[in-house]
C-alpha cells in the first residue's frame, strides 16, 4: 500500500499514521525524520541539505526529492510506504510521480483528513503545560483535577505561545495556502480521498481503510 497522508495540524494525522503503518505493515516516512537521519549520518545528500539550512535557505525541491527517492528504494518499502510531510508542493508531487513510474509503481491513494477550522482551533488551543514538571493537559479533553494545577506535582499550568489562538490560526492559514495547490493537483488526477476527520479515531481509521480498498 503506497499512501500519501495530508491533513492540517490537529487533524489527528499522527494517530492515523501509526494505525496505517501497523495495518499495512509499511514504514512511516516523514521528511523530517529522513532529513535528520541523513544529517546525522553525514550522507552526501545530508551534507548538501545542511549547506542550505545553515544559510537559512529552503532545501530545494530537487534535493528533497533525491533524499525521499533514496529512502523509497530501501528494502522495507517493498510492500509500500506512508509518506507524511511529502510532497509539499506541486513540483515535488510531479517529481514523486516521475520517480515512482521509473520504479514501475504508483500511489494507491492520497488521503486528506479534513476538519473544520473551528474544531481544529478547539483542539489546538486548549493545551496546558505544567511549569514545574512539563506534564500536559487539555482544557476540554484532558482536564486537570483542579483548575490550572498539575495533578502530578501541584505546579501551575500555562498556555504556551505556540498554543495561543492567534498562533494556531496563523499556522492553519499557512498550511492551507501551502496545501491547497496540492489538493487541487491530486483532485484533478482523481487520486484524492477526502476523509471527515471530526469523527472518533476508530471511525476515521475505518473510513481511511475503506477509501484505500
Ligand atoms: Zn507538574
Amino acid at each position: 500500500m503506497r499512501i500519501v497522508l495530508l491533513g492540517p495540524p490537529g487533524a489527528g494525522k499522527g494517530t492515523q499514521a501509526v494505525k496505517l503503518v501497523e495495518k499495512y505493515n509499511i514504514p512511516h516516512i516523514s521528511t523530517g525524520d529522513i532529513f535528520r537521519k541523513n544529517l546525522k549520518e553525514k550522507t552526501e545528500l545530508g551534507l548538501k541539505a545542511k549547506e542550505y539550512m545553515d544559510k537559512g535557505l529552503l532545501v530545494p525541491d530537487e534535493l528533497v526529492v533525491d533524499i525521499v527517492k533514496d529512502r523509497l528504494v530501501e528494502e522495507d518499502c517493498a510492500k509500500g510506504f506512508l509518506l507524511d510531510g511529502f510532497p509539499r508542493t506541486v513540483d515535488q508531487a510531479d517529481a514523486l510521480e516521475t520517480e515512482l513510474s521509473k520504479l514501475g509503481i504508483k500511489l494507491d491513494g492520497v488521503i486528506n483528513i479534513e476538519v473544520e477550522d473551528e474544531v481544529l482551533i478547539g483542539r489546538l488551543t486548549g493545551r496546558l503545560v505544567c511549569r514545574k514538571c512539563g506534564a500536559t493537559y487539555h482544557s476540554k479533553f484532558n482536564k486537570p483535577k483542579a483548575e490550572n494545577v498539575c495533578d502530578l506535582c501541584g505546579g501551575e499550568l500555562y498556555t504556551r505561545d505556540d498554543d495561543k489562538e492567534e498562533t494556531v490560526k496563523n499556522r492553519l492559514l499557512v498550511y492551507k495556502n501551502q496545501t491547497q495547490p496540492l489538493i487541487d493537483y491530486y483532485t484533478k488526477k482523481g487520486m484524492l480521498k477526502t476523509i471527515d476527520g471530526e469523527a472518533d479515531t476508530d471511525t476515521v481509521f475505518a473510513e481511511i481503510c475503506k477509501a484505500l480498498e
